[in-house]
Parts: structure tokens; C-alpha cells; sequence
């Protein structure tokens, strides 16, 4: 029976070992970390993730994990802007609410896929297991573990260990392969923020962009917080993570720009305590050598401004699962074949992601992004076949990252072209006609379908 073995017990790691037991394979999973269970008390450190298409896709593919996730799951319906005035405003996500993004912890879409791990009769998790390195051996790489001795014989390794691989270190120093790793100039602390929801207004991610710097906040479907995040720049005179010198100097940060959240100095206390997060972004390749290969946030990682960091290395489990199924035993050909298809994929969502940060902390606060946000959904209802806004496509669409990476450009061309003074004064009995330039749309599309017929009518519809 083909043996594989699996370094990380992270999302995509976990994952990937029941998607490729359900293949026949015997999978052997180690993870440096003790335990994996979380229990409620931790939970309160949890990262609250938005799991979207991409994500929903490929754990569906795993008869009974989606009922378990979804019991956990909350649905958000658009986003809503917190103004420093303590205004809101609340754009939904798409037009016709059909596209479907939940907030869920990271420890409860981790317990739910840990549990079927370790009921599955062909997996073997190994728990406390560090990779310690990689040795080539008459053209076959093989692991080892700290602690380990009974190490069998694999088919092939698959490094699941996340941004600070080891897996990618090691086989860096194998064979011709560069990556780039950049820090983010944000870093980013989690929060529990006190929310007592509007029962008339729709779940949504609740968001208080500050232009340098932004916090938001997931729904919890259990409990009346939402779990923040706050991102802001590690260095910096004015706001910055270097100015909460005190739990003081964070509570009046808090009361000053973030004045509708109830904060107090205990509060302030437990969030300077609280461990700082570096965002880390990477680009590079190949991501296989010989009988390795590398996905998810090891291969790519990216920011997490999009929320697509999960969803694209769980996407990139069911792309792997695909191929590993129709090669034949020829894995080399497999990884080198994963890596072709997937990798500008991947450049592409980093790039979009990136981008993203700016889009939410700055241009989000102005009038003019709230009306182009507006605008997208009206020209899509009249449009449907040509136009869904990139963000939609991006989130509620299984189509590849690198094509929305161009649509976002020609899109972004057509609605700077639009009279955006006209449809603020007449949001309500907006006549499309005049707010749109139809040469603008002609050439957008146009350019769609030259570029993507197979996507005309099929998505956009
Ligand atoms: C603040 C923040 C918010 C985010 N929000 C979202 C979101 O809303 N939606 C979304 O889709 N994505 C989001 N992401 C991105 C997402 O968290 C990652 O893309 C995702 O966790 C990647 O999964 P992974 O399995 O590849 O890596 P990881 O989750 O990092 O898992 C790697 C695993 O490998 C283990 N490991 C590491 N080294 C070794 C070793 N040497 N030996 C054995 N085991 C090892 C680790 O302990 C870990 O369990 C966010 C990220 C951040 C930082």
C-alpha cells in the first residue's frame, strides 16, 4: 500500500491526510505540537477564521466534516464600517445574499478536522513530532523526528508546516530552489470584542478602518463577542504597536479611536499581555524536489487581508488529491504538474491580498469606496453575464485566483470611468444609464470575452 507522509497537523495538513486516506493511501501525519484539542478556556485565544467557497468546496469532499463545521459556523451577509463618529454603514457582500462566508475559530474547524483524523483507521498521527531535517538517500529524501526511531519508508513527504517551514529549508538546501520571504510592516494582536448585535441588521464582519491601521471583529455564533483582530504597523511614532507602553497609553488608544467598543483598563492589561502576530509573506520556487512537496502556507504564504490564506491551502489539498489520483505512481511528475498549475495561482492571491490591506484600512473609509462598492452590485444586476465584482469572485467562486487577478484591473478601469457624483445624488433612483460609461463597458467586455469566454454565462449569471 502507498505510504505518505505529512509534516504539520495544521488546517491544510489535516486535511489532507483524510482527502488522501479516502484515496487509499496510509497517511502518517507529524506534528510538533502536544496537543491539538483545544479546550474552552483556550479557545478565548483563538484566531476567528472566514471560511468561503474555496474552503466550503474542499471540506465537502470529506463525507460529514461540513455538518460538524457549519453547527460552529456563523454566516456573514456583508460588511459593515464602523466610522470614528460611531457611525455605521453596511455594504452586503452580494447583491442577491446567495454567496455564503462563515466566521469560525481556528480551534473549532481544527477540532472538528483533528477528530476525524484520528477516527480514521488509516492515519497515524504522531503528536510531539518535530521534523528535526530531511537526508537524501540514494535519490529518495527521507524525514526525521526528534524522538523518533521507527520511522517508515514513504512514498513521498508532504510539507504542510506553514510560513517558517522546515520542509522548505531543507529541501532550499537540496536543489535549485528560491524563495522570497518578506515581513509584513503590520503585525497583529486578537481581541474579544464586547458586541451586542442588532437583531435587525444582518451578521456581518464588523470592520473600524483607521487609514494606517484597522481592527475587526468576526461574529461568534455562541457568545456576544466578536473576535477581533487589531492590525497595525509594528513601528511607528503614532500609532503603532510600540506606542501601548502601558496598559494606559492602550486604553486611552482605544477610547480614542475605537470610541463605540466598551474597553476598560483591565481590558487593556489583558490585550498588552496578549502575543503580538507577524504576518508573513512568501513567494518562490519550485515547491517540490524529488520526492517532497510543499502547500499550503509553506509554499505561499500570504497576508491575511482577503481571508483566503485557509481557503487556498485547503483548495490547493483537492488540486494535489486530483493529480496524486491520475499519476500512476510517477509523484515527481505530480509535484512538478501541482506546481505548474497552481503556483501563478498563488502569486496572484498573495498579490490580491496585499493590496487588500490598503483597500480596507484606507480607501474603505471614504465616501467614494462605499459608492463603487454600491455601484458594482447594481451594474451586476444588470449585467450578470459579464460583471460580478472581483471580490465575489474571489470569495463565493471556485475560479482560478490569477484570471480575478485581471478582471479586479479591468473592473477597477470601468468603475473609475462611472459617474460616481451623479449616483451619489441619486443612489436611490440611480439610472444606470447615465452613471455608466458604455464605452468603458464595451471595452470591459470585450476584453472578457477574448480572454474568458468559458467563464461568460457560466460564472457570471
Ligand atoms: C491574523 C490572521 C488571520 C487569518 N485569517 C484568515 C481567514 O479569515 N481566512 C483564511 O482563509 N485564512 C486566514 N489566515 C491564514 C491562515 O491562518 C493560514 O493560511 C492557514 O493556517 C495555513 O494553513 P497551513 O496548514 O498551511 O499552515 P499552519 O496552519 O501554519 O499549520 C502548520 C502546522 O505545522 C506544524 N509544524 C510546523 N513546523 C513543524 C515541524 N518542524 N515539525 C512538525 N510540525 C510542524 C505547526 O505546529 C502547525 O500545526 C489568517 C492568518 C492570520 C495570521
Amino acid at each position: 500500500m502507498k505510504r505518505v507522509c505529512i509534516i504539520g497537523a495544521g488546517l491544510a495538513g489535516s486535511y489532507l491526510a483524510l482527502l488522501l486516506a479516502e484515496q487509499g493511501y496510509v497517511v502518517d501525519i507529524y506534528e510538533r505540537r502536544e496537543n491539538l484539542l483545544f479546550s474552552n478556556d483556550q479557545s478565548k485565544r483563538s484566531i476567528g477564521l472566514a471560511l468561503s467557497a474555496r474552503g466550503i468546496h474542499a471540506l465537502s469532499q470529506i463525507t460529514g466534516l461540513m455538518p460538524n463545521v457549519m453547527e460552529n459556523a456563523q454566516r456573514m451577509f456583508g460588511r459593515r464600517i464602523h466610522s470614528l463618529n460611531k457611525d455605521t454603514k453596511y455594504n452586503s457582500y452580494d447583491a442577491n445574499n446567495q454567496g455564503v462566508i462563515c466566521a469560525i475559530s481556528r480551534e473549532t474547524l481544527s477540532n472538528v478536522l483533528i477528530t476525524a483524523v484520528k477516527l480514521h483507521s488509516q492515519i497515524n498521527l504522531h503528536l510531539g513530532k518535530e521534523l528535526f531535517e530531511l537526508i537524501e538517500n540514494n535519490n529518495i529524501i527521507e524525514p526525521f523526528f526528534s524522538g523518533e526511531i521507527n520511522i517508515p519508508k514513504f512514498d513521498f513527504i508532504i510539507g504542510a508546516d506553514g510560513a517558517y517551514s522546515r520542509v522548505r529549508a531543507a529541501i532550499q538546501n537540496m536543489g535549485e530552489i528560491n524563495f522570497e520571504i518578506s515581513k509584513s510592516p503590520f503585525a497583529y494582536k486578537e481581541i474579544d470584542i464586547p458586541f451586542s448585535p442588532n437583531q435587525d441588521e444582518p451578521v456581518a464582519l464588523e470592520i473600524w478602518p483607521r487609514k494606517s491601521f484597522m481592527m475587526i471583529g468576526l461574529p461568534n455564533k455562541n457568545k456576544k463577542l466578536l473576535q477581533g483582530t487589531l492590525f497595525m504597523p509594528l513601528k511607528g511614532d503614532k500609532f503603532s504597536f510600540e506606542t501601548f507602553a502601558t496598559p494606559k497609553h492602550t486604553f486611552n488608544f482605544f477610547r480614542e479611536v475605537f470610541p463605540d467598543i466598551k474597553f476598560t483598563i483591565e481590558d487593556a492589561v489583558e490585550f498588552n499581555n496578549r502575543p503580538l502576530g507577524s504576518i508573513t509573506c512568501l513567494k518562490g520556487g519550485p515547491w517540490y524536489y524529488k520526492n517532497v512537496i510543499l502547500l499550503g502556507d509553506a509554499a505561499h504564504a500570504m497576508s491575511p487581508f482577503l481571508g483566503q490564506g485557509m481557503n487556498c491551502a485547503l483548495e490547493d489539498c483537492v488540486l494535489l488529491g486530483e493529480i496524486l489520483s491520475q499519476c500512476e505512481g510517477n509523484y515527481e511528475q505530480a509535484f512538478a504538474q501541482f506546481y505548474f498549475d497552481r503556483q501563478s495561482d498563488a502569486e496572484a492571491i498573495c498579490e490580491l491580498s496585499e493590496s487588500n490591506a490598503y483597500e480596507m484600512m484606507l480607501e474603505s473609509t471614504t465616501l467614494e469606496y462605499q459608492l463603487k462598492k454600491e455601484l458594482e452590485h447594481i451594474i451586476h444586476l444588470h449585467y450578470p453575464h459579464i460583471f460580478t465584482p472581483y471580490y465575489q469572485l474571489i470569495t463565493f467562486e471556485l475560479i482560478p485566483y490569477k484570471y480575478i487577478e485581471v478582471i479586479k484591473q479591468w473592473q477597477n478601469e470601468l468603475l473609475s470611468s462611472c459617474n460616481i457624483e451623479l449616483f451619489a445624488l441619486n443612489k436611490d433612483i440611480c439610472n444606470i444609464d447615465k452613471v455608466l460609461n458604455y464605452k468603458a463597458l464595451e471595452i470591459y467586455s470585450n476584453r472578457m470575452e477574448k480572454k474568458f469566454p468559458f467563464l461568460i454565462n457560466k460564472i457570471f449569471s
